[in-house]
Order: C-alpha cells, then sequence, then structure tokens
C-alpha cells in the first residue's frame, strides 16, 4: 500500500507532520515497513480539512487526523484492511459518507492540468516526476520540433498567461524569439502577493519540476539559456522544494549542459524577493533580478523585447508554466478544446472566506461562480446567504449573487467590473460589510504602493481616507462621486498595473453594492 500524507502549508500548518510521524512509528511497530511506503506530497486541495492522508490501491480518503487516528488507521486498515469509517469525509450537506476521494464533489467537478500532479507525488521525487510523464515534454521537444513549431503548438493552444492579464503565451514568446538581442532570459513569475491566494505557492512546493521543464521548453523555443525564477521570500518552502529539484534536474541532466545530448543548454537560478508586492509587477520584478530597487517602468518597451539586462525575455507566472509540458505532450487541440471560446484551458483558484470548502481547485475556464462556490465549494457555512465573491484580490472587483450564473473566464469578468485576477477568490456571506471589504483591499495597496507616480502614492491615500471616514460614520454628501472620480483618474494614469487597478475593489463595490456607502453616509451605519 501508499499512504500519501499531505504536506501542503495548510495541512502543515493543522500538524500533519506529527500525524505522520505517528503513522510511520506504528508501521514500524506492526512490522509494515516492507508494505507500505508513506509519501509525503503537495498540496491536495481541500484545506479545512488537514491534516488529509490517501491510503492506496483502493484511494481511501481520511480527513482532519490528529496522531492517534493515524496509529488507528495503521492497526484497522493498514494491518487489517478495515476501513476506519468515523474517519472518512461526510458531505456537510447531506451527511453522505464518501470511502474515496473521487466520491467528494470538490474532487470530482475539477479538471486538473496546472494541479496534475500537486498532492500526487513526492515534490521532492525527480523519479516520481518522470514516472508521471515528466520531461517527456522536453524530450519531445528537443528531438523532433523545431523551436518555431513549439511556438506554434502554445499559439494554437490558446493558452493565456495566468498571472492576472490573460496575455496570449504562444505570442508573447513569439515576440522574445523574434526580437534582436543575445543572450535571451526565461523568467518565472513567482512572486504572489495578493491576500488570501497560494495557487503559485502550491505548484511549487507540490510540483516544482513542472515548470523548470517548461522554462527549458520555452528557452529552448526562443533561444535562452538561462532562466530565473523570482519567488518571495515568505514561500521558504517552495524556495526549498525548487532548489532541491534544480539540483537533481542538473544530476539528471535534465538542466545544464547539452540535456539528453542535444547541444542545448539551459540552467535556472532562484531569486528570493523580500516581500513587496510591487515586484509581482513584471518591469519592477526584472528591475529586482538586476539587484536594483524593485519599481516599475513605463511600457514600451515590453520585457519580452528589453527585459532582463536590455535583453528579450519572456516571463510568465508559475501556473502558466505548470500548462506548458501537457500541452506539448497533448496537443494545442486537446488543450484548446478546454474552456471557452476566448479563455481556453483551465484556471487554478484559492478558494477562501465564507465557503464550507476552502481550498485549491482547478476548473475548466467557463465555469460558473455558482459551481465552484456551492458544487465545489460546498455551499456557505451555517445556512446563510451568499452575497459576493471577490475575484482578483486587491487589483479585482467583487461580483454579486445575481450573476452567480456567470461564466468565469476573463471576459465576463471583465464586463462586470472584476477581473480574473492571478486566482483568489474571497467568498463574503449576508454579513460582510462591502464597504469595510473595499476599505481592507485599499490599505493593501495604499501601503504597497512603491511611491513612483503621485496617481497611486497619493491618490490612494485620499482614497483610503474618504473610505475611512465612511466607515466611520463621517462620510460626506458627494464621497461616492469623489471616490469615483478619483478612482477613474488613478486609473488612467498610473504608471504600472499595481495602480491602475488598485480603486477596483472601491469602484467596483460602489458599482454594485451603492447603498451600502449610502446607509453608512446617510444613515450613519
Ligand atoms: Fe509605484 Fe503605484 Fe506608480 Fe506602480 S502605480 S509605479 S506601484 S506608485
Amino acid at each position: 500500500a501508499h499512504v500519501l500524507v499531505c504536506a501542503g502549508a495548510g495541512c502543515i500548518s493543522s500538524g500533519c507532520q506529527a500525524v505522520k510521524s505517528a503513522l510511520e512509528e506504528s508501521i514500524d511497530r506492526l512490522g509494515l515497513k516492507r508494505e507500505v511506503k508513506v509519501v509525503e506530497t503537495g498540496c491536495m486541495g481541500p484545506c479545512d480539512l488537514g491534516p488529509v492522508i490517501v491510503v492506496y490501491p483502493e484511494g481511501v480518503f481520511y480527513r482532519q487526523l490528529k496522531p492517534a487516528d493515524a496509529v488507528e488507521i495503521a492497526e484497522e486498515h493498514l494491518l487489517k484492511g478495515r476501513v476506519v469509517e468515523r474517519l472518512l469525509y461526510k458531505a456537510p450537506e447531506d451527511g453522505k459518507t464518501a470511502v474515496t476521494s473521487d466520491q467528494i464533489d470538490f474532487f470530482k467537478k475539477q479538471t486538473r492540468i496546472a494541479l496534475r500532479n500537486t498532492g500526487i507525488i513526492n515534490p521532492e521525487s525527480v523519479e516520481e516526476y518522470i514516472a508521471r510523464d515528466g520531461y517527456r515534454a522536453l524530450g519531445k521537444v528537443l528531438t523532433s520540433m523545431t523551436p518555431e513549431e513549439v511556438i506554434e503548438c502554445i499559439k494554437k493552444s490558446g493558452l493565456r498567461g495566468r498571472g492576472g492579464a490573460g496575455f496570449p503565451t504562444g505570442l508573447k514568446w513569439e515576440f522574445s524569439a523574434k526580437a534582436p538581442g543575445k543572450p535571451k532570459y526565461v523568467v518565472c513569475n513567482a512572486d504572489e502577493g495578493d491576500p488570501g491566494a497560494f495557487m503559485d505557492r502550491s505548484i511549487l512546493e507540490g510540483d516544482p519540476h513542472s515548470v523548470l521543464e517548461a522554462m527549458a521548453i520555452c528557452g529552448y523555443a526562443i533561444g535562452a539559456n538561462q532562466g530565473y525564477v523570482y519567488v518571495r521570500a515568505e514561500y521558504p518552502l517552495a524556495v526549498q522544494r525548487l532548489s532541491l529539484a534544480i539540483e537533481k534536474a542538473r544530476e539528471y541532466g535534465l538542466l545544464g549542459e547539452s540535456i539528453f545530448g542535444t547541444g542545448f543548454s539551459f540552467d535556472v537560478e532562484i531569486r528570493v524577493g523580500a516581500g513587496a508586492f510591487v515586484c509581482g509587477e513584471e518591469t519592477a520584478l526584472l528591475a529586482s533580478i538586476e539587484g536594483r530597487r524593485g519599481e516599475p517602468r513605463p511600457r514600451p518597451p515590453f520585457p519580452a523585447q528589453e527585459g532582463l539586462w536590455g535583453k528579450p525575455t519572456v516571463i510568465n507566472n508559475v501556473e502558466t508554466w505548470a500548462n506548458i509540458p501537457p500541452i506539448i505532450l497533448n496537443g494545442p487541440e486537446w488543450f484548446a478544446s478546454i474552456g471557452t471560446e476566448k479563455s481556453k484551458g483551465t484556471k487554478v483558484f484559492a478558494l477562501a472566506g465564507k465557503v464550507n470548502n476552502t481550498g485549491l481547485v482547478e476548473v475548466p475556464m467557463g465555469t460558473t461562480l455558482r459551481e465552484i462556490i456551492f458544487d465545489i465549494g460546498g455551499g456557505i457555512p451555517g445556512g446563510k446567504r451568499f452575497k459576493a465573491a471577490q475575484t482578483g484580490g486587491p487589483s479585482g472587483g467583487c461580483i454579486p449573487a445575481r450573476y452567480l450564473d456567470v461564466p468565469v473566464d476573463y471576459e465576463s469578468l471583465t464586463q462586470l467590473g472584476a477581473i480574473m485576477g492571478s486566482g483568489g477568490l474571497i467568498i463574503m456571506d449576508e454579513d460582510t460589510c462591502m464597504v469595510d471589504l473595499a476599505r481592507f483591499f485599499l490599505e493593501f495597496v495604499q501601503d504597497e504602493s512603491c511611491g513612483k507616480c503621485s496617481p497611486c502614492r497619493i491618490g490612494t491615500k485620499r482614497m483610503l481616507e474618504i473610505v475611512e471616514r465612511i466607515t466611520r460614520g463621517e462620510g460626506r454628501d458627494g464621497d461616492i462621486e469623489l471616490l469615483e472620480e478619483l478612482g477613474h483618474g488613478i486609473k488612467s494614469s498610473a504608471l504600472c498595473g499595481l495602480g491602475q487597478t488598485a480603486p477596483n475593489p472601491v469602484l467596483s463595490t460602489i458599482r454594485h453594492f451603492r447603498d451600502e456607502y449610502e446607509a453608512h453616509i446617510y444613515h450613519k451605519k
């Protein structure tokens, strides 16, 4: 038997290491060491059920375990083959018991491409990655495809950047490939900073080789031999697993000189960010890699043409990279058959807030919010009413209940005044004050503004002052209009994406919940 122990950040904080130790000790004591292998994986997704383990070959899913439960599982299930009923998952809606994870709606309704290995393999084992087709896509491009064919394949797949802006990935690669200037570079943006977002973290912690393989594929396609992963220092486990993955990949000849003996060389280094939110903006990130202050600069020129040290640079985020190997292996038509007309493939969301099943989910683009929140998320706790969802974190906007059936894709969300963003999805119930929510995000971006341009530096501060006085019950007639005017002004004049999107939470809550602002101002709530 194989026992997978989820060691994602959520399960680590709920005590999975103690559960794993108890399990291993019991396996040892019962003399089962030769028959049972315990494997530590990355995040399986259902964070609120942690610590979780899955026992194979049956795939029995146990949740919310304590060390004593692990002892019982070893004695009953592993030794005697009897499933421990009381530790199985019970659906909150109807109390139905699920034995295996594929009987649980949370898993059943997902399509996992970027997360295909996360929560399944041991992220510290390159052998397990290889056993799941790892590095086969790199082998395929190096031995049977020209760089142009690789770019064409990514273009045809319809993959768009998962970091927020949704720019077509293949087109970006093509710009870099065609841009004059050498050497060229490949960069992975792992500076995920939105409050409530942990998609990239989970992929790096759970499947680091998928990112390395994808970066090498891009290197071949654009003619680059060096890659950098810019990862935030707040993700020590991701840094550690990624470092180990780079080391192992070099050892196996999957990174470094003449990969697979083809003459193509590619290597990756890690750069650890110091925790500035603005460094997730690509030009600030590049400046930071170069050792300069992490401040954005005007675009154009875009990094694809003039990036790192002024050379053509492809920069994609972690989730985008994780999609590349399966696209190469399964073909662009396969990927393009998933999702909607303009938004292909899947999207990973970090589901958080007032929802029964919080955690990491991956669904085809075009899935409705209702399916994500109610079918996968299990609805709102305590029988409360769903009020709104905030997508895209501090740069995004809120979507009220009447749009629950809108398909989640780039275009639909933009139309509603929200954005896809990188994938943070925070659910609010009827008790949430939308003005407070807007204040929280505004406070965050105001604090993280790098201060380089005045619309963002001063404008967000003025907006925050107004929102704060409204929430204190000191709002004035005309404040809402002033917020709108300031918000639109900042959006159209700020230098980078941080400032251009900073007013979104305020503007979208005014748009959909103006009555709550009015209630604060005129009825002094
Ligand atoms: Fe800095 Fe804000 Fe201007 Fe961006 S918009 S450059 S974060 S001050």
